[in-house]
């Protein structure tokens, strides 16, 4: 069987521990057998980052500029005990948070939908996509203790020296106060990104915030949303048969527990962050979420949701067997060759994403999957396989298919 050839590469950008080892599986047993594989490789594993001050990652991010597609393995973020471990020159900042700044991007978390795995809400019957807005507000506050009566204030002083002021509040004895702030533009791109996303997918994309309560803050967002969708993409959606929807985040949580699935929720930074929480555990594992980067100006990037699964390495060296999950990893991978294989025009390639998918799906319906899924599974009787041994078994399924 020849190979199916790629016209231009994929970034591709290699993590830490567990994720990295199965990383390494899926190229060696789903991928190279089938595809002459191109990428442009940039190594984040973390001892690469601490050599190279971190330029990799920013360099890796550049490429995705460039190739406007890549796929990214779980990568350690750096706290105090990392330090010691890696022996680290310094406390390198989030690889995904550095890839997000350069790409000003959004990320889209998409639960994988598969039989024997039921989601908690029963009327759910396709995934629920989060939309997570990435900057600002509570992840950016200033916070004070207030520890006695006086008052606060929101003073705003503009260049020429006038100031604004709001009183937050009168305080008669002790509390807490907090300053947050968003900006235009960071909506505006991640307005742009979602309904450049909602328009790829073909799916309805959702919008919520609290704008009732709060007038000014979370009514910009509805603003600038309802402005942006109007003047660009309105006649768009028209075409793709697809709709935006505004409406309040208590409307939005009841209307979602009562959908059957299939749409884009966009959320502010912090509904995004519980919500996704929400919405994976219902679907039933951290595991079988993917995730995907959109920057406003077409840049795609692919990974797992989950982290570089360190219990398991640290398994893993001490020569124990693991039952790590692959399928958010592979998917990673399936997405980047389907993004690839439509900017560049290669059925071929696409073809080959779907039956990657179709494979990874097709084992774990068949019985066949990792000790996470057989706790959680509705089947009788699963076998449960070692990490290596399920992606053998996907590549079985997949020879078969192509
Ligand atoms: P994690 O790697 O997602 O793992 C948390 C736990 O969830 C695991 O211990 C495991 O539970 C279960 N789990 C997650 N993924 C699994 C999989 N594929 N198969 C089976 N079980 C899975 O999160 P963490 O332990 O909090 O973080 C570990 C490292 O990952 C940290 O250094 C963090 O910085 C990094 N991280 C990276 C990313 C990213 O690159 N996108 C995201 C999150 C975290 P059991 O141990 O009970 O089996
Ligand atoms: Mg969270």
């Amino acid at each position: 069987m020849s190979k199916i050839a790629m016209a231009n590469p994929i970034v591709e950008m290699d993590g830490d521990e567990m994720t990295r080892v199965l990383w390494q599986i899926i190229k060696d047993e789903l991928i190279e057998p089938f595809v002459d594989l191109k990428t442009e490789y940039y190594d984040l594993g973390l001892e690469s980052r601490n050599a190279s001050d971190d330029q990799i990652t920013k360099d890796a991010a550049e490429a995705t500029k460039k190739h406007h597609v890549a796929v990214k393995c779980a990568t350690i973020t750096p706290n105090a005990a990392r330090m010691t471990e890696y022996d680290l020159k310094e406390m390198w900042k989030s690889p995904n948070g550095t890839i997000r700044a350069i790409l000003d991007g959004t990320v889209f978390r998409t639960p994988i939908i598969v039989k024997g795995i039921e989601p908690c809400v029963r009327n759910w019957e396709n995934p629920i996509t989060i939309a997570r807005h990435a900057y600002g507000d509570v992840y950016k506050n200033t916070e004070m203790k207030i520890p006695a009566p006086g008052k606060v204030e929101l003073v705003y002083t503009a260049k020429d020296g006038t100031e604004t002021r709001e009183l937050v509040h009168k305080f008669e004895g002790p509390g807490v106060a907090q300053g947050m702030h968003n900006l235009c533009g960071s909506i505006e791109s991640f307005a742009r990104s979602c309904f450049a996303y909602a328009l790829d997918q073909k799916k309805d994309i959702w919008f919520s915030t609290k704008d009732t309560i709060s007038k000014k803050y979370d009514h910009t967002f509805k603003d600038i949303f309802e402005e942006i969708f109007k003047n660009e993409y309105e006649e768009a959606f028209k075409k793709a048969g697809i709709t935006y929807f505004y409406t309040l985040i208590d409307d939005a949580v009841a209307r979602v527990m009562k959908s059957k699935g299939g749409f884009i929720w966009a959320c502010k930074n912090y509904d995004g962050d519980v919500m996704s929480d929400m919405i994976s555990s219902a679907f039933g594992s951290l595991a079988m979420m993917t995730s995907v980067l959109v920057s406003p100006d077409g840049n795609f990037e692919y990974e797992a949701a989950h982290g570089t699964v360190q219990r398991h390495y640290y398994k893993h060296l001490k020569g124990e067997e693991t039952s790590t999950n692959s399928v958010a990893t592979i998917f990673a991978w399936s997405g980047a060759f389907r993004k690839r294989a439509e900017l560049d025009s290669l059925p071929e390639l696409s073809a080959y994403a779907d039956a990657l998918e179709a494979a990874t799906l097709e084992t774990i319906e068949s019985g066949k999957m990792t000790k996470d899924l057989a706790l959680i599974t509705t089947m009788e009787d699963p076998e449960v396989l070692n990490s290596r041994d399920f992606i053998k078994a996907v590549a079985e399924n997949l020879k078969n298919r192509l």
